[in-house]
């Protein structure tokens, strides 16, 4: 598996630093660690997802609901390596 995750935490934290940014913390990207028959499967990007529901309750009253989920990659944005 490639290591494009820590690698880009890495240069951008480097990269910051060079510019005059002083961080608290390291640098986070959008990440789960997804697991595979109770077994971690390494860490993986996810494409945020946000909607707003139209919901129409039984008594006519119409409610906008607004909805998040995530999207866990398949395939890593950076160098296109397939996640195992
Ligand atoms: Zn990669």
């Amino acid at each position: 598996m490639c290591e494009c995750i820590d690698e880009y935490k890495t240069k951008l934290s480097e990269y910051l630093s060079s510019h005059g940014v002083e961080l608290v913390g390291g640098i986070s990207l959008d990440t789960v660690f997804p697991t595979r028959n109770w077994k971690l499967i390494g860490e993986r990007t996810v494409v945020k997802i946000q909607y707003i529901e139209k919901r129409t309750s039984k008594n006519g009253k119409v409610r906008e609901i607004k909805r998040k989920t995530k999207v866990i990659n398949d395939y890593c944005p950076f160098c296109g390596e397939k996640y195992k």
